[in-house]
């Protein structure tokens, strides 16, 4: 495939995201500007992260701190308006790094990782939003708080750790209906008087805005199997 081939692809890739996700709200009785769009761009090439950006996305999300540094740092300046999220996995001995870099933390599941974040907004006097993520299907090899630890967990980070908690974000379980996991954390989210929901990717973001997402978080429908 020619390199212009490859451009073309992942912008028509993208722009037929944005229209089905306009429809996936319309169709869930939602106002069209009522969910936006986290395009994930880890281990993607440039090639075809740029036809997105040329097209004027802004907002995306990376796993790793240090992927994330390597791949944006060098052209952050050129794309005024970025956004760069958090959404993988966050280790303590990286929280220096992760607010030094990002503007939103998706991440933040453990009393660890909310000290070392606070400390290093403190430390730096840069603050990225923070969110929650949950464990929604409570599965062994998911990161994220458990539902029936999350009040607390969200309590401790807002008066303990002096942490916003702007939004709450999960990946449910690829087996089995979606929707009563989705409709799970927006009931924490409700009672916790949390406003953003990430939730939503490639296989199952038009469920998660039916069931009240506003954020969805979409890799390989946009640019590819990775
Ligand atoms: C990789 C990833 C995504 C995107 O997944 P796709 O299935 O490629 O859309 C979304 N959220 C998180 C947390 C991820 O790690």
């Amino acid at each position: 495939m020619s390199l212009v081939e490859t451009l073309n692809d992942s912008s028509a890739a993208y722009l037929r995201l944005m229209a089905r996700m306009h429809k996936g709200l319309v169709d869930a009785g939602r106002a069209p500007e009522s969910a936006f769009l986290t395009a994930v761009s880890k281990t993607q090439p440039w090639n075809v992260i740029l036809p997105v950006l040329q097209a004027g996305h802004r907002r995306f999300g990376e796993n790793r701190v240090q992927e994330a540094k390597e791949r944006w740092s060098p052209v952050r300046g050129d794309w005024p308006g970025l956004e760069l999220r958090l959404i993988g996995p966050l280790q303590s001995n990286k929280a220096e790094e992760a607010v030094g870099f990002f503007d939103v933390i998706e991440t933040v599941d453990r009393q660890k990782i909310a000290r070392a974040l606070a400390e290093e907004i403190q430390k730096q006097g840069r603050r990225p939003v923070t969110y929650v993520q949950v464990n929604i299907g409570e599965e062994d090899q998911k990161a994220g708080i458990l539902p029936a630890e999350a009040d607390g967990f969200i309590r401790e980070c807002r008066e303990v750790f002096g942490l916003e908690v702007a939004g709450l974000m999960c990946i449910p379980p690829v087996e089995g209906p979606r929707g009563p996991y989705f409709a799970l954390l927006r009931k924490i989210a409700q009672r916790n008087g949390v406003t953003h929901l990430s939730m939503g990717m490639s296989d199952d973001f038009e469920a998660a805005l039916a069931f009240g997402s506003n954020e969805i978080r979409v890799g390989s429908a946009i640019f590819g199997a990775r």
